[in-house]
């Protein structure tokens, strides 16, 4: 098997005959050697029907049926595992983004790429507020992540088997896939295109799942967050010796209420001793956390023809322990 497409479909009845006439043309290539995996995260429209009639007439199809809705992440997961392909092409079921790049990012790959992703450089037909927090999103993601993770992009892209790979072996449950190929490193290169709108029917993101997804990826790719303690007591620090000052100048001066002064030291002060035994703490949830997700070290990228072939038994580390 050549390469596999993997499709989450949810409630996408309207769309999978047209999806599916786009997506066997630009499969055509690979003829028997493609499959196309479409799975149904639970639908309850008549989108398993249609896979299960679609599968009759097209043999390179498989359908996959969730017992009941995982979201979008678990759905594109439950495809990957199935796919036996050694290229992954994924994308959304609603053509928003185009199955016709598919020859462009085979080329690519072809150049040694493991991983192939669409940037989406347009967004036609989405909202303002979609496409603004968006913006923010991936902006803000970034400032806070431990790994760098290509801005405004989906889960649109092209994969090595071997990319593949590694990021089947990261067992966390709360997964944002963007951010996990992202992590495994290989060889990566985007590609522009301009997000077409979606089909027909509705989104399957409502704010509540973006706000999910939102949450998953901040706390799944850093634990800055957790840390902020540290940082608030540090600054609450700064304002207690500066008040210290501030006081003891009034009290010098006669100016200060009884009582005023150890009042203010004692609130300000204790503020600082209380963010900073937060911060500790967070600190070590955060590592705790860290070790909870048992994410693997390091994945081989390359291996040199002389440490294969003289049999010598090397040690690999990883360069750094990721967090
Ligand atoms: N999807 C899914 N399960 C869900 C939500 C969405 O499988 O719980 C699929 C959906 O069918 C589509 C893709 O995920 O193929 C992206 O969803 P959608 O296009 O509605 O999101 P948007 O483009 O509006 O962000
Ligand atoms: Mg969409």
């Amino acid at each position: 098997m050549l390469l596999s497409v993997v499709v989450p479909c949810m409630n996408e009845a309207e769309v999978l005959s047209a999806l599916l006439a786009r997506l066997t043309k630009a499969i055509a290539p690979w003829g028997k050697e493609a499959e196309i995996i479409l799975v149904d995260d639970g639908s309850t429209d008549g989108t398993w029907a249609a896979i299960a009639a679609a599968a009759r007439d097209v043999p390179q199809l498989r359908g996959l049926k969730l017992s009941a809705n995982r979201g979008h992440q678990a759905a594109l997961t439950a495809g990957l595992e199935a796919a036996q392909g050694a290229r992954i092409f994924m994308l959304d079921a609603d053509l928003q983004d185009p199955p016709e790049l598919l020859p462009e990012m085979m080329a690519m790959m072809d150049q040694g790429y493991d991983v192939v992703y669409g940037r989406r450089a347009k967004r036609k037909g989405e909202s303002l507020f979609k496409k603004a927090s968006a913006w923010v999103f991936y902006r803000g993601l970034n400032a806070l992540s431990d790994v760098p993770i290509p801005e405004d992009t989906g889960d649109f892209r092209l994969v090595s088997r071997r990319a593949l790979d590694a990021v089947l072996t990261m067992p966390e449950r709360a997964r944002f896939i963007r951010g996990m190929f992202a992590w495994v490193g290989f060889r990566q290169v985007g590609i522009e295109y301009t997000r077409d709108p979606r089909l027909a029917g509705e989104t399957k993101y409502p704010l509540s799942k973006m706000l999910r997804f939102g949450i998953d990826a901040v706390t799944g790719y850093s634990t800055t967050p957790l840390r902020i303690a540290t940082r608030l007591a540090f600054y609450s620090l700064i304002v207690t010796v500066i008040m210290a000052f501030y006081v003891l100048g009034s009290w010098l001066g006669g100016q200060a209420a009884p009582g005023w002064s150890s009042m203010l030291m004692a609130l300000s002060f204790f503020s600082f001793m209380q963010l900073m035994a937060l911060g500790i703490m967070g600190e070590y949830i955060g590592r705790l956390y860290t070790e909870a997700k048992r994410r693997p070290l390091y994945h081989l990228a390359e291996e040199t023809e002389t440490a294969r072939s003289s049999g010598e038994v090397v040690s690999i580390l990883p360069d750094s322990r990721e967090a």
